[in-house]
C-alpha cells in the first residue's frame, strides 16, 4: 500500500498476559485494510493510572500509514480490542487490550467520538517516551516539541523491557 496518513497509535494491556495482547495487537495493526504499519516501539512496563489495586501495564505505540478516515480507523481499532475479549468492569480499571489514537497526522479532531491528538498525550510517561522512541523530533499539532515533553515528564517507574531476539 502506497501513500495514507502517519498515526501514532497507543497500546495497552494489564490482564491475561498483557505482553501477549500487545504483540498479538501489533501484528493485527499490521493486517488492518489499506494500511501498513511502519513502526513499533520497545515494550514498556508502566504503574497504573487511577486504581492500584490492579496489575502494571504494558504499554507501546505504533506508527501507522492509512488510507483510513479517522472515525473508521477508531472502528477498527475497537473491533480488535473486543476480539481480545476486552472487559471494562470500571473507569481506568484493568483491560486486555486498550487502543487509542495519540495522533492522526498534523488532524485536530473534536468529535463525540473522537478526541486527536489524544487528550493525556502529553501527560502520560507512557505514550510520551515511546512516542518519542519512534518519532524523535516530532512537532505537535500545537507546536509542542515531544522531545522535550518527552525529556521531562514524571516516569513514574516506566521501564522498557528488554526485547526477545
Ligand atoms: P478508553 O478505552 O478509556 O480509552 O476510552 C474509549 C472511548 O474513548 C471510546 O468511546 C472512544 O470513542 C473515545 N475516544 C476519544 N478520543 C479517542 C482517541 N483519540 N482514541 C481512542 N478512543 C477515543
Amino acid at each position: 500500500m502506497a501513500g495514507g496518513v502517519f498515526c501514532y497509535l497507543g497500546l495497552g494491556s494489564n490482564m491475561d498476559n498483557p505482553q501477549q495482547h500487545v504483540r498479538q495487537a501489533i501484528s493485527e495493526l499490521d493486517n488492518l485494510p489499506h494500511s501498513q504499519l511502519i513502526n513499533v516501539s520497545p515494550l514498556y512496563c508502566s504503574k497504573p493510572v487511577g486504581p492500584q489495586d490492579q496489575d502494571d501495564f504494558i504499554n507501546a505505540v505504533a506508527c501507522l500509514q492509512t488510507k483510513l478516515e479517522p472515525a473508521p480507523l477508531l472502528d477498527a481499532l475497537q473491533a480488535l480490542e473486543q476480539q481480545h475479549q476486552r472487559v471494562r468492569e470500571r473507569h481506568w480499571g484493568p483491560r486486555t487490550l486498550d487502543l487509542d489514537i495519540l495522533l492522526y497526522g498534523d488532524r485536530q479532531i473534536h468529535t463525540e467520538r473522537l478526541s486527536v491528538p489524544h487528550p493525556f498525550l502529553t501527560e502520560r510517561a507512557f505514550v510520551l517516551v515511546p512516542l518519542a522512541d519512534i518519532a524523535p523530533g516530532l512537532t505537535l499539532p500545537d507546536g509542542t516539541n515531544l522531545d522535550v515533553l518527552a525529556a521531562n515528564c514524571d516516569r513514574n517507574g516506566l521501564a522498557v523491557i528488554p526485547s526477545r531476539l
